[in-house]
């Protein structure tokens, strides 16, 4: 088929996607903002304990290994869509993205783990094995038969939740700068020392299922994702203590009893919401939360607290939507036709994948990615 379709992010959701096309001789403009492909999910620890957590992580190199590999897969690092028109076929100006997101940031030390797609970054004197972060990104414009929007989520941000005190005491970290953590170290160091973080407490549902920041949702992927780094921590170190401070737990999987009960001999739950926390003269972060069954507030000292941030809208929705002309549900994230439809959107030949229309973990969001591919060979007018 001699076609040419763009795919918007390249995330697990947009490299699954182009990887599908080219293999169905498709040639794929992939569209990434980031000066690197794999999303948040790049950036991911292995978590397995002595054995497979099924964690998914690793099939994001794995995908994005056969991507760089593809001869039909043109990418266009640092590069944003500044405009589509459709005409039988859509015409998409690119532009160089200005904004580079914060996770360039906290990605850039792991740059070699990346390795050998040496697409990651820091400033060009920290890049003299990579590519020049000032030389990426694509203006211009090209004529694509159809579009795949696979442009993911922003983690929930917790300095919102200030009595958190997340940005202002060191010890205080999201579940995403421990994932990056673990996978350049092996233990979970303590910011403010460098030493090992022997008492560790998890808060989930940060910034989900919470009213105040209109985010009702279950985020679906922060009770595994704890659970399978606790288990992983405590393999490596069984005298780490770990606290899970949870509303309730979803979403573990169908070995659901089995998980819980190996998990539930390893960590202490508790359920309550933590009110506040801040540091001690010993350097340690204390939790305060409300013990309902003794009716009294507890101070809890930890080494270190790692929130549970939930999977939000990207912050890009709102402008993408109007340039290409698609609702965003109430939630903030891509509006699907039809629950039954997945993939496609009230604009033909634009489609959705991933977590652009809502949480998902990586496996699902290969199965969203593969089955927008079908819509848009289906469109193209190819076979299945
Ligand atoms: C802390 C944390 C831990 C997690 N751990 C796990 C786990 O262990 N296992 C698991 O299965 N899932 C886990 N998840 C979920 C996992 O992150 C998602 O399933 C996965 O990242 C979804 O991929 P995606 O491609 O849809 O989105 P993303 O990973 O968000 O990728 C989207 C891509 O699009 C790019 N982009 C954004 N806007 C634009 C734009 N305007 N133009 C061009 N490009 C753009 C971004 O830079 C990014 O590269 C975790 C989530 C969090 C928050
Ligand atoms: S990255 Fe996850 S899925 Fe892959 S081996 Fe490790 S635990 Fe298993
Ligand atoms: S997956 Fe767990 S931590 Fe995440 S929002 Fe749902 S219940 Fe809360």
């Amino acid at each position: 088929m001699n076609k040419k379709v763009m795919v918007v992010g390249g995330g697990i959701a947009g490299l699954s996607a182009a990887l599908e096309l080219s293999q169905k001789n498709i040639q794929v403009e992939l569209v990434e903002k980031s000066c690197f492909l794999g999303g948040k999910a790049i950036g991911f620890t292995c978590k397995a304990t002595d054995k497979c957590q099924q964690c998914g992580a690793c099939l994001v190199e794995e995908v994005l290994r056969d991507v760089v590999g593809q001869s039909n897969i043109n990418i266009h690092l640092r590069t944003e869509i500044d405009s589509v028109v459709k005409n039988g076929k859509f015409k998409v100006k690119l532009k160089k993205s200005d904004s580079i997101p914060k996770e360039d940031k906290v990605l850039t030390g792991f740059s070699k783990y990346n390795s050998p797609y040496k697409v990651v970054i820091g400033t060009p004197q920290d890049s003299k094995d990579g590519v020049n972060i000032d030389e990426l990104g694509t203006q211009g414009e090209l004529d694509v038969d159809a579009i795949i929007i696979a442009t993911g989520f922003t983690p929930f941000d917790p300095t919102a939740r200030a009595t958190y005190g997340y940005g202002t005491w060191e010890n205080v970290i999201t579940a995403l700068e421990l994932e990056n953590m673990l996978r350049s170290e092996v233990k979970v160091i303590k910011p403010s020392n460098k030493q090992r973080a022997k008492k560790i407490g998890f808060i989930q549902c940060v910034g989900s299922r919470n009213k105040e920041f209109n985010s009702v949702w279950c985020s679906e992927v922060c009770c595994p994702y704890a659970l399978r780094m606790a288990s992983m921590i405590k393999y490596r170190y069984p005298d780490t203590e770990i606290w899970i401070f949870f509303i309730d737990i979803q979403n573990v999987g169908k070995n659901y009893l089995s998980f819980l009960e190996q998990i539930n001999s390893e960590v202490k739950f508790v359920t309550a919401t933590p009110i506040d926390i801040f540091p001690d003269k010993e350097d340690k972060v204390r939790v305060a939360y409300k013990d309902d069954i003794e009716d009294k507030r507890i101070l809890e000292p930890f080494d270190l607290v790692v929130l549970s941030v939930g999977i939000m809208p990207n912050e890009d929705n709102k402008v993408l939507s109007k340039m290409i002309n698609i609702d965003l549900s109430e939630d903030g994230f891509f509006r699907e036709i039809d629950l039954m439809e997945p993939n496609l959107t009230s604009q033909e030949g634009i489609f959705l994948a991933g977590t652009t229309t809502g949480p998902k973990d990586i496996l699902n969001t290969i199965s969203h990615a593969k089955s927008a591919v079908c819509e848009t060979l289906t469109y193209l007018g190819g076979k299945k």
